[in-house]
């Protein structure tokens, strides 16, 4: 039961270090669409060092530059067991593009050393000499098309997991075979910043829809009024490329 003293939880990875882009506003849609429906809800950010909350509902990690993956590799990793648990008992999460390359095995930047991940997604990535940069659509399933804005030098490879979608326009993954993000249980990772979930209002029901019914199977959402998000969304999806 979500009550004022049993608040839903989301865990907010690394915001000082890992937000570009406006990923923070990712955690502000997820509140707010909670909020608006009265459901209790509360934000614990994750600094290095701080304290694992002992109950969590939904993860969230944004992107960053090589050198802030640097600056979180061993805390991130020192909460790897916690993390992949979590996952892989069907936890809901969105990390996008550094986290998003850091839940993989590793991500190896052009210089310096490989940045290790905590392995919760089979995955993998390569930074290319050049980045991959520009508004980009996905076709993704049960979603619809997802819009948002890359920037990246990570080619990231899947190991035998499905893609978030597939590249409408932009470039996706690697650039090369067409996927985008990926899908792991509960949780994805993407390319997409924006932020991603406000102009994207099905994928931020879903964490909140999986995260409710994993305390209350009987548990449902309230639609809202997505005409703005909506109208957000397509304007976004006729940004050229
Ligand atoms: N530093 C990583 C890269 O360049 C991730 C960038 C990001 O989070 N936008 O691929």
């Amino acid at each position: 039961m979500i009550t004022k003293d049993h608040p839903l939880t989301i865990l907010h990875l690394y915001p000082r270090e890992m937000n570009l882009y406006g990923d923070h506003g990712n955690v502000l849609c997820l509140r707010r669409r909670l909020e608006w429906r009265g459901i209790p809800v509360r934000v614990v950010p994750l600094e290095r060092g701080d304290p694992f909350p002992d109950h969590v509902d939904i993860l969230f990690g944004g992107g960053g530059q090589d050198s802030g993956q640097s600056r979180i590799e061993k805390d991130l990793l020192s909460r790897g067991e916690r993390i992949r648990a979590l996952i892989e008992d069907g936890t809901p999460g969105l990390v996008i593009c550094g986290l998003y390359q850091l839940f993989g095995r590793e991500f190896i930047p052009l210089e310096g050393d490989p940045i290790r991940g905590i392995g919760v997604f089979p995955a993998c990535t390569k930074a290319g000499k050049s980045r991959l940069v520009g508004n980009i659509t996905i076709d993704a399933p049960p979603f619809g098309p997802v819009t948002g804005f890359e920037n990246h030098s990570g080619r990231t490879f899947l190991e035998g997991a499905s893609p978030l979608g597939i590249v409408v326009r932009g470039k996706g993954n690697n650039g090369r075979d067409k996927g985008e993000g990926i899908r792991y249980r509960n949780c994805i990772g993407t390319y997409l910043h924006g932020p991603i979930l406000p102009k994207n209002p099905a994928l931020a029901d879903f964490l909140l829809l999986t995260a409710l019914q994993r305390r209350d199977p009987s548990a449902s959402l309230v639609p809202l009024d997505d005409r703005a998000e909506e109208a957000a969304r397509k304007s976004a999806a006729a940004r050229p490329v």
